[in-house]
């Protein structure tokens, strides 16, 4: 007899949960595209969206997930064999690298590893030893290591160095779920993309960018027409805007997204309702691995700890048959490890995450919890009991 009928949890770090309100929004015939509501729904969005980043900048949407707005990004600032410091903490920095790499920028890597944050000090030497670096590039959240950098320290570090590199961060997975000011940080571009905290179905990716980053993009020779920010952002006619037809659903998902987190809960709510939601996951955790138990925070330190990703060792016992046996017996999804091993090491089997961003309440998160300490019972992993007392004193 198997007990997990019902509906199935999805506790991975995007997409995330997408509320009904969202999901119910998409579902309609679709709009006129040449006028009316869908051009004004489309001009709210983009106020909205550079709302959430914090920023009088500018904002381009494109169809497509974070590995596009990536290259969004890159299209729009390099040429050819530009200098670029790239600043890892896990796996997600490497990934923009790659791309960088592919489009024939010369990338420097600094690589903090998998379980610290970004070393301001080492950006710092790093930019002094060479001016001619066009850009840095970072992740706000470390999806892989749930790291969450300190960006003004970022900042502080390139204008320590006196230098004029753009500083472009990748918030995909912290959006609408830990607190980022575009602006007040000092920020160039930030890219992201819509199925994470802003809880609408993947499909659309962003990159906001100010007016220092628009100068550089007129100096890049070859832009694809796709990626090109110019025409999104100053388009002549709606269409451009996309470069095609609107992905006309998703708007209306958005919308319906942006409405909730803005006018309803309000940004500064969201923050706050991620950082409590965070500390209970973490309570849960290091209460099973206090006393010789097997879990433990991929980081040590709460203060670096992302508030929307919690990447969780299990030590000697293999994540993936507790991820199997919560997902088959219990009902519950959790994340994978991503590649925190080193380029050559073999990949490891001790590491799962939970995600906890976007719509979520106590009760959802309180049902995850308590099916992975069910697992963990089940599977005999070490750990010491209390962890569900201890996440519920954590939101109270
Ligand atoms: C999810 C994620 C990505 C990749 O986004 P896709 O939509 O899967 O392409 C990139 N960076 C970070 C930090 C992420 O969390």
């Amino acid at each position: 007899m198997s007990l997990n009928q019902g509906r199935q949890t999805l506790s991975i770090p995007g997409p995330s949960i997408m509320p009904d309100r969202v999901l119910r929004a998409m579902h309609r015939a679709a709009p006129n595209i040449y006028e009316g509501e869908l051009i004004d729904l489309t001009a709210r969005i983009l106020t909205d969206l550079k709302r959430v980043a914090r920023t009088d900048g500018t904002v381009a949407v494109y169809i497509c997930n974070g590995h596009g707005a990536w290259e969004a990004s890159l299209s729009n600032t390099l040429n050819r064999g530009d200098k670029v410091l790239a600043l890892s903490t896990g796996r997600f920095t490497k990934g923009w690298i790659d791309m960088a790499r592919a489009l024939g920028a010369d990338v420097q890597e600094l690589d903090f590893g998998p379980r610290a944050p970004i070393d301001p000090d080492q950006v710092e030497a790093a930019l002094k030893a060479d001016p001619s670096i066009k850009a840095v590039l970072c992740v706000h959240t470390d999806t892989a290591s749930s790291v969450r950098n300190d960006i003004p320290s970022v900042r502080a570090a390139i204008d320590a160095a006196k230098h004029d590199a753009l500083l472009m961060v990748d918030c995909i997975a912290s959006l609408a779920c830990d607190r980022f000011e575009m602006d007040a940080w000092g920020v160039d571009v930030m890219v992201t993309g819509c199925q994470k905290g802003l809880m609408t179905p993947p499909g659309l990716g962003m990159t906001f960018q100010n007016d220092r980053a628009l100068a550089r993009r007129r100096e890049v020779e070859h832009t694809s027409v796709y990626w090109d920010w110019l025409p999104r952002i100053e388009p002549e006619i709606y269409y451009q805007h996309f470069c095609g037809t609107a992905p006309t659903h998703h708007l209306y998902g958005l919308g319906e997204a942006l409405t909730m987190l803005l006018e309803e809960e309000g940004i500064e709510n969201v923050w706050a309702r991620h950082d409590r939601l965070a500390s209970s996951v973490w309570a849960a955790v290091e209460t099973w691995g206090d006393k010789g138990g097997a879990l433990a925070c991929n980081i040590a330190e709460r203060g670096l700890r992302s508030s929307a990703v919690t990447t969780i060792r299990t030590g000697t016992h293999p994540a993936s048959a507790l991820r199997a046996y919560v997902e088959k017996e219990l009902g519950v999804t959790l994340g994978v490890g991503l590649g925190l091993h080193g380029p050559h090491e073999q990949p490891t089997d001790d590491i799962f995450r939970i995600g906890h961003m976007g719509h979520l309440n106590p009760h959802m998160l309180l049902g995850t919890l308590a099916c992975v300490e069910a697992g963990l019972k089940a599977l005999q992993i070490p750990h010491n009991s209390g962890g569900i007392e201890a996440a519920h004193a954590a939101l109270v």
